[in-house]
């Protein structure tokens, strides 16, 4: 039987990792993990995250199982700060995810369960999302994000792909710091495409992953609240994994809104139910190291404290590049425009592979770099680079 198999390519971005490590030159740039990291290069845990576990350690008394539903205490807390003032009358519940990728899995199960048969989608996403939704049986049709040649968003298409959607169609759309874009709807957009959705009675599926890494919280959450405050029914995947530093814990959640609080408690049944013939229960550590960190005032402050300075950090990076506005066919400008991780740099395959070869400075395949790999040192070796490769 297994002779059958084909053999599946090799991750790009791990075998990029792969060849990073090899590399000897004391210049080499890493653009690819998508991990923060600090500008001496390390992904720590945070310190609100180590005080936590050390509370953990010491306070915790049983490992016995928790239930599907995982830590009901972890997916209550979240819930403030991701709706800010929205109030969610009721309507709102969720359950413990493994993952932010955990979160967007179960959200395809639940809506091809609810008889949703296709889903829109801007490209370039998260690979992830395509082989999610296509491994669950959901119809994937897509439009284009973002024009990378000229770093503008294309708001054309996403109106012309609602426009085509029917009513009970499903829209996937990245809540902040697109990935791997980096390029967000305003404000103006988020209020446009929240009253088309509802329009249109599609079912929204906001996936916030980076949730406070672009411009804080409540700036980060207003497309979820405008979507939220307009339609009856959404899906929210939450992930805990980039905002908590938590990436190997696998934390995350994923909310349902329904039209009354009374539905909440069928959907919850079949969020359970789903999550038992997916992994049975998410595992608890990270999402209890998050819990005890907000449910305490001090922790929280030390954890807000780090989160602001993981911004300062990256809106220095992108003000950096952005000074150097265009290099060849490179809008850096708009680089400095955009938020979170990551930017996708419009660059030919054999230009990626010269500022490797030539520079050592090792990005994905499809030009997205990771802004956390820059340091105010690295900077001018890329610049560098670049202007060589694209001359
Ligand atoms: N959604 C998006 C847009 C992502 O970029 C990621 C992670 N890279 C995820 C979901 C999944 O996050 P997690 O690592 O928590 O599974």
């Amino acid at each position: 039987m297994l002779e059958q198999l084909k053999a599946q390519p090799a991750d790009a971005l791990l075998a990029l990792i792969k060849l990073y490590a090899a590399d000897e030159r004391a210049e080499k740039i890493d653009l690819g993990v998508g991990v923060y990291r600090t500008a001496d290069g390390a992904t720590p845990v945070f310190a609100a995250i180590k005080a936590a576990e050390a509370r953990l350690l010491a306070d915790q008394n049983s490992k016995s199982y928790l239930g599907p539903e995982g830590d009901m205490g972890f997916v209550r807390a979240i819930m403030p700060w991701m709706l800010g003032d929205f109030d969610p009358a009721g309507r709102i519940d969720g359950l413990q995810t493994p993952g932010g990728t955990g979160a967007v899995r179960l959200a395809a199960d639940l809506l091809l369960k609810a008889g949703v048969r296709r889903i829109w989608m801007g490209t370039p996403s998260w690979p992830n999302h395509v082989q999610i939704l296509n491994a669950v049986g959901l119809a994937c049709e897509t439009f284009r994000h973002m024009d990378v040649a000229t770093q503008r968003l294309d708001f054309n298409a996403l109106e012309a792909a609602l426009d085509k959607a029917e009513a009970g169609d499903a829209v996937l759309l990245h809540g902040c710091c697109h990935n791997p874009t980096g390029a967000d709807y305003s404000e103006t957009q988020w209020d446009e495409i929240a009253e088309t959705v509802a329009a249109k009675r599609l079912f929204p599926l906001i996936d916030l992953a980076y949730h406070g890494l672009g411009h804080g919280f409540e700036a980060d959450g207003y497309g979820l609240r405008a979507v939220l405050s307009r339609v009856p029914e959404a899906l929210i995947a939450y992930s805990c994994d980039k905002n908590f530093g938590l990436y190997r814990e696998r934390v995350g959640a994923l909310y349902v809104m329904t039209e009354s609080p009374a539905q909440q408690a069928s959907v919850q049944s079949n969020l359970a139910a789903l999550a038992r013939a997916n992994w049975s229960m998410p595992p608890d550590h990270g999402a209890a190291s998050v819990r005890i960190v907000l449910e305490d005032e001090g922790l929280t402050k030390i954890w807000l404290d780090e989160l602001a300075s993981m911004r300062a950090r990256m809106r220095g990076v992108r003000d950096a590049l952005a000074a150097h506005q265009a290099i060849g066919s490179v809008n850096l400008a708009a680089v400095g425009q955009q938020n979170g991780l990551f930017s996708v740099l419009q660059l030919t395959s054999e230009q990626i592979a010269a500022l490797r070869a030539d520079y050592g400075v090792y990005m994905a395949g499809s030009g997205r770099i990771n802004i956390a790999g820059f340091t105010d040192a690295n900077i001018p070796h890329f610049i560098e680079g670049l202007r060589a490769v694209t001359a």
